[in-house]
């Protein structure tokens, strides 16, 4: 597997280095018929493990990063503002509510930074996704675990009873990784406007593309203790750009940018170019959300004839169970060049998994037969 990466890395970087601009067009075609297609790691390698977009970047941010490659000896100063203010826009916003990263794991980093400035507690839902919790504890903040439903819902009511007056976070990420369960727009803006009362609320809204909620962002011109996270790595395709957005209230955006070591300057010129054409290229999106809408059914049928339950996922994942399970998943998996997700619960072995490509999913239920 080292071996197959380091190839990987090896061939990548030599195709880069020979990529002409005047080839940058047929490069990007090339890429857009492989939409559907057969295109994977070299060494035959499926990766379902890092709920990354398989059909991506789009056609438009290719070619968009293929010319930023030359500019980038200048600091991207003026690209930044140009995707804040685009970020801004579209979303009914001002530039001033616009803070970028480098991914939004950088921003869910600075928020449990920010709230953990004074001591006290976050609260969040479990299993959830934790990267933040690393900075949140190291910063002094205990982390107050609240059980998802039978369901592997977000229990609002429990989570909001959970909240004490040492409360500094409450985070919510939804549509929710690793479950991949959704709560309901109209249910989830009295929440925040409850929560908001009372402590910070930092919503992840990591997938939202993928399923047919609205994102709340627009909360934020009126809510000063809401942060809505965004990001260019999952339905954009751009998970190797490093690129992610913050959107919240300006002051709340001040006290964020006064913890970033240089602010908003953590994004590369290559990566804002293609953030800035993927948000111009719908017809990708739209294309992503299909292939990935046929992937997924077709998963889910295949497992439930196998006796594998699996909860209805409004994301490019599956949280699927192997309690009916006979026999050794992650050896028939490593035996089959794909690399899975990981055990998430043990009682009744839930497991998460990436919806890939079709034929990657196909391969991946004739491994698990
Ligand atoms: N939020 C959620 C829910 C995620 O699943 C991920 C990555 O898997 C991230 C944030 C971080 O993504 P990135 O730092 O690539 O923007």
């Amino acid at each position: 597997m080292a071996q197959n990466r380091r190839q990987w890395l090896a061939q990548s970087g030599l195709a880069l280095a020979g990529l002409g601009l005047s080839g940058k067009q047929s490069w990007a075609r090339e890429f857009d018929n492989n939409h559907d297609s057969t295109y994977r790691l070299p060494g035959n390698i499926i990766k379902l493990s890092s709920n990354e977009n398989p059909h991506g970047p789009s056609p438009k941010a290719r070619i968009a990063m293929a010319e930023a490659v030359t500019l980038s000896n200048r600091y991207p100063w003026d690209t930044t503002n140009a995707l804040r203010e685009k970020i801004a826009t579209l979303n009914q916003l001002k530039k001033e509510n616009v803070l970028i990263g480098a991914g939004s794991s950088e921003i869910l980093g600075l928020v449990a930074q920010l709230a953990a400035l004074e001591k006290g507690n976050a609260v969040a839902a479990d299993p959830t996704f934790r990267i933040w919790w690393t900075a949140a504890e190291r910063n002094g903040l205990e982390i107050l675990k609240v059980p998802l439903n039978a369901d592997k819902k977000h229990d609002l009511q429990a989570m909001l009873s959970r909240i004490n007056k040492q409360t500094r976070l409450l985070y919510l990420c939804n549509p929710n990784n690793p479950t991949g369960t959704v709560v309901y727009s109209n249910l989830l803006k009295s929440f925040i406007e409850e929560v908001g009362s009372k402590c910070l609320v930092l919503l992840d809204e990591a997938y939202i593309e993928y399923c047919n909620e609205p994102s709340l962002c627009s909360l934020v011109s009126s809510n000063k203790k809401l942060i809505v996270a965004k990001t260019f790595s999952k339905i954009y395709g751009m998970a190797g750009a490093r690129i992610g957005y913050a959107l919240a209230h300006p002051e709340l955006i001040q006290q964020l940018n006064k913890l970033q070591p240089w602010e908003n300057a953590g994004a590369s010129a290559v990566s804002l170019a293609g953030a800035i054409a993927s948000l111009d290229d719908n017809d990708f999106l739209m294309k992503s959300k299909k292939l990935n809408n046929e992937a997924k059914k077709f998963t889910v049928a295949e497992l439930s004839k196998l006796e594998l339950p699996s909860i209805p996922s409004h994301t490019n994942f599956l949280y699927f169970s192997l309690k009916n399970y006979n026999g050794d998943y992650l050896q028939r998996m490593a035996a089959n060049n794909i690399i899975a997700g990981r055990l998430v619960e043990s009682v009744d072995q839930w497991y998460r998994i990436t919806i890939g490509t079709m034929e990657e999913m196909k391969h991946f239920i004739s491994a698990i037969q």
